[in-house]
């Protein structure tokens, strides 16, 4: 039987096939034992008219290998597209999306030459769900998810991360301050997941200002671990002040199945001129083969590629007159790197992977625990758009419901209240939010809910949602409208 570790490999679209082959060359003459089982993905398949531009038997490459290496793909603007990357996430569930930033100066040009931070994103969930709905005439809405067993997963994921890779210090970056339920969860799991670290520095930055940190002062980070849209923007924030968007290589991963890939996309404007840098999918692949058990490969390819860089070999986008000493088409770069298999960067810090860095990591949540959930009232959304959107007309006729003493508590506007007593000032949309409630808070029935709905329907009222007001244990399910 043969000791290589078969992979699924695509080429992609745009530079994807010239920095593919340029990295596998490298990955060849390095020893990596490896086997590729070459799947068609992006704009070719997407055209064939499949929405997720992969075929079901590509599907069956990436569950049997369960390692994938892919080239940037195009994604054709409209039409019903579906992002392969996201697809790929949610299908096989690759919670966790680790993407390292590192300066590699002088020999890369950035403010911020001692940079080596490593972001890990929650891939799943957020408002990456997708689900979203146009309410009224004006407006439109998408829903936040974040889950408790998800939040633990990539926060113990980012610890677990932290110590086999000999990192000191998890940042936490949320926004609490404003979505102290959905965000301020993730924060509370931070929290508790620390205590179990206590070898690990730990610390919370609201995310607004952790990005303005990241961008002037990218040195004090270690690890970050923060909910998927805040990733995301963080991860370009990183990549761009350490120079490295077109270096930097990424990893999606899940308990069963992981994704490596460049963090750029397929640059369409210089594709097939053979001027690409391959070194953002060499990273990609760099991470890969620690992932498989092949560190010592991992090793020597990134001191190559380290020492490539330091003797001024360099593809156009890095160029720099005065430092480089060559200007090299993608090939001749990797046959660079492939010329100094076996040598060590002289100014940079050799790369070193622990052998322990590629055991499994064992991601076991805590036991599930379920709370009592007790019915308390209702927000019943409304669309309406009458009496020039006065909230004393609309507050005194929604009044008149009452469902077996769940009645009118108040209404806001996009959060604010306006009734019963708001301010005259307050902007209004067409979109209310009708808090109803018992006066003594008691449970309620969804009966009650229902028919509370139909006076609603009754008053001439055109309601777009509901969202229940739950306790759990006791303790308030929902938040608090502003001026509530
Ligand atoms: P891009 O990253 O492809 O290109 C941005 C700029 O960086 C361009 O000027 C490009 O020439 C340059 N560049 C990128 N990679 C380079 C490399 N390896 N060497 C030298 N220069 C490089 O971003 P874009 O132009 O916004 O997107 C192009 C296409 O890529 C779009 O269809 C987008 O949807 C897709 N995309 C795919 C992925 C992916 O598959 N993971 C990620 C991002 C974007």
């Amino acid at each position: 039987m043969s000791s290589k570790k078969k992979i699924t490999v695509a080429y992609g679209d745009g530079i994807g096939p010239e920095i593919m082959k340029a990295t596998l060359n490298i990955l060849d003459a390095a020893g990596a034992q490896l086997e590729y089982d070459v799947i068609e993905i992006g704009e070719q398949v997407y055209l064939k008219g499949i929405s997720s531009g992969m075929e079901p038997k590509s599907f069956d490459s990436l569950r049997e290998t369960k390692v994938f290496l892919k080239s940037p793909i195009t994604t054709p603007q409209g039409g019903g597209f579906k992002s392969l990357n996201v697809t790929t996430r949610k299908s096989f569930g690759l919670y966790a999306n680790v993407r390292p930033c590192k300066a590699y100066s002088p020999f890369i040009k950035t403010h911020f030459p001692k940079t080596d931070l490593v972001i890990i994103r929650e891939n799943e969930e957020d408002l990456y769900a997708g689900i979203e709905h146009r309410q009224t005439q004006e407006v439109y809405q998408t829903l936040k998810l974040v889950s408790e067993p998800g939040s633990e997963k990539i926060i113990r994921y980012a610890f677990e991360y932290a110590k086999k890779y000999g990192r000191k210090k998890v940042t936490c970056m949320t926004k609490d301050n404003i979505m102290k339920l959905a965000d301020g969860l993730f924060h509370k799991k931070f929290d508790e997941v620390a205590k179990e670290y206590p070898e690990i520095q730990t610390e919370h930055k609201i995310i607004d200002i952790g990005t303005a940190l990241i961008a002037e002062r990218p040195e004090i980070f270690d690890v970050i671990v923060t909910l998927n849209l805040y990733g995301d923007i963080i991860s370009d924030v990183a990549a761009q002040v350490t120079g490295s968007v077109g270096l930097g290589g990424s990893a999606n991963v899940g308990a069963e199945v992981a994704m490596f890939e460049a963090i750029h996309g397929s640059a369409p404007d210089i594709a097939g001129m053979g001027i690409a840098n391959p070194s953002g999918l060499l990273n990609g692949a760099i991470m890969m083969l620690v992932h498989i058990g092949q560190p010592e490969i991992a090793e020597k390819i990134s001191n190559a590629w380290m020492r490539t860089l330091e003797d001024g070999i360099h593809t156009g986008d890095i160029y720099q007159e005065g430092l480089s000493s060559k200007k090299a088409s993608t090939q001749e770069f990797a046959q660079a790197v492939i010329e100094r298999l076996g040598q060590k960067p002289q100014k940079m810090a050799e790369a070193s992977f622990d052998k322990e860095a590629t055991e499994p990591m064992n991601i076991k949540l805590s036991p599930k625990t379920k709370s009592k959930k007790e019915l308390i009232g209702v927000d019943v959304f409304i669309d309406w758009d009458e009496d020039n959107r006065d909230p004393n007309v609309i507050g005194e006729r929604l009044r008149k419901a009452n469902a077996d003493g769940l009645q009118l508590q108040l209404i806001t506007n996009r959060g604010v209240k306006v009734f019963p007593e708001g301010m005259k000032e307050t902007f209004c949309t067409d979109h209310w939010r009708c808090r109803f409630k018992t006066a003594d808070q008691r449970v309620i029935s969804h009966d009650t809910v229902l028919e509370l709905l139909k006076q609603i329907q009754g008053l001439g009222f055109d309601f777009i949602k509901t969202e229940h007001l739950y306790t759990f244990d006791g303790a308030r399910g929902y938040s608090l409208a502003q001026g509530e």
